[in-house]
């Protein structure tokens, strides 16, 4: 994962880490917390990188040092193979219009007191793109792109319904002509109706615009509809990383299977529900060897003294699992070829 950067690489992570520091209590002594651990990955053109896991995995900070909202304490964020400016350059801006951010609470994102028009005209104003005359006609362009009717331009949020309301989100980002998207649980906060209309838009974006997504979700119902990769993070690690499909229908780590198990896809026959075991991941109390290891059924002894490593597969994905390594080097051994 870190190797030559392809031409068609928009963003890559190189061994990101952040930490935070957190007081137990009033007199507690302060502790750093690992939000993100090691993380590397890529988003490439015209292509999804989903990135699953629970809430505290440290998906969204993740997200957050993608987009530089936020520096890294140590490793390195490029985009198109350059390392993001200084945070309030003019250098920055520039690069930070090539990249923007959908979040989850459109309503949040977007200011109550303005007509939708006008807001998605701002970035235009912002960065001085196109005649000043021509920007309400590329608003309205932009409005119309994403789905939303001239009259709906004039309206204010809470005017409009929650899927509006994100559609108008969407198109305000892509007001700069972006190349990648980050976007962080996008639809969670939408009716299950709402959703799919939402993810389709997304993926026309980006087949009509060539737009790199990485894709942040709990849902992987949603991640399997977007996504070409998928990452899986637990306690601020990546975990599994590879081919969507492969993933998916054949995840190698028992985290993943867990959630693979919880998110039957349609039409498929439902693998055995894997209910994980214990309480969801607490950052500040990263279990020894293997973080999963209190929760995993697979877990051996080894795992509770042995931090298992981000390694390639023979399949090509990469796995921090010691046990799915050890079956891989077994299904593939000399020994066993000789005998079968
Ligand atoms: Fe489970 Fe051990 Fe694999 Fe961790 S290394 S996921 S505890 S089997």
């Amino acid at each position: 994962m870190t190797g030559p950067m392809s031409p068609e690489t928009l963003l890559a992570l190189r061994d990101v880490c952040r930490s935070y520091s957190m007081r137990r209590g009033l007199l507690g002594r302060p502790t750093a917390v690992h939000a993100v651990d090691g993380v590397s990955l890529t988003v490439e053109k015209g292509r999804t990188l989903g990135l699953v896991g629970e809430s505290g995995s440290g998906k969204s900070t993740t997200g957050r040092l993608a987009l530089g909202l936020e520096p890294p304490d140590r490793g390195a964020v490029l985009f198109k193979g350059e390392p993001l400016p200084k945070d309030g350059t003019q250098e920055w801006r520039a690069m930070r219009a090539r990249m923007q951010m959908i979040y989850q609470d459109p309503l949040g994102a977007l200011d109550r007191r303005l007509p939708i028009l006008e807001q998605v005209r701002e970035p235009l104003d912002v960065h001085g793109i196109g005649e000043a005359k021509a920007r309400d006609e590329k608003a309205l362009a932009l409005l119309q792109s994403v789905g939303l009717r001239a009259d709906q331009g004039s309206r204010y949020p809470h005017e409009l319904s929650g899927g509006q309301r994100q559609r108008a989100v969407i198109a305000r980002a892509l007001a700069t002509g972006p190349d990648l998207l980050v976007c962080d649980e996008p639809v969670s906060a939408l009716d299950v109706s709402i959703q799919a209309q939402v993810v389709n838009l997304l993926v026309d974006l980006q087949e009509e615009l060539g737009l790199g997504l990485l894709f942040i979700s709990h849902d992987l119902k949603v991640v399997r509809q977007v996504s070409h990769r998928v990452a899986v993070m637990y306690l601020g690690r990546i975990v599994e990383e590879g081919e969507a499909d492969l993933l998916l229908h054949a995840p190698a780590h028992p985290y993943t299977e867990a959630l693979v198990s919880a998110s039957p896809e349609p039409g498929r026959r439902a693998r055995p529900r894997i209910v994980l075991q214990g309480d969801p991941p607490n950052p500040a109390a990263r279990p020894s060897g293997c973080a999963f290891h209190p929760r995993c059924h697979a877990a051996r002894e080894r795992c509770k003294v042995e931090t298992p490593a981000l390694l390639p597969l023979p399949d090509g994905r990469l796995t921090a699992c010691h046990v799915a390594h050890d079956q891989a080097n077994f299904l593939t051994s000399p020994l066993l070829k000789a005998a079968s």
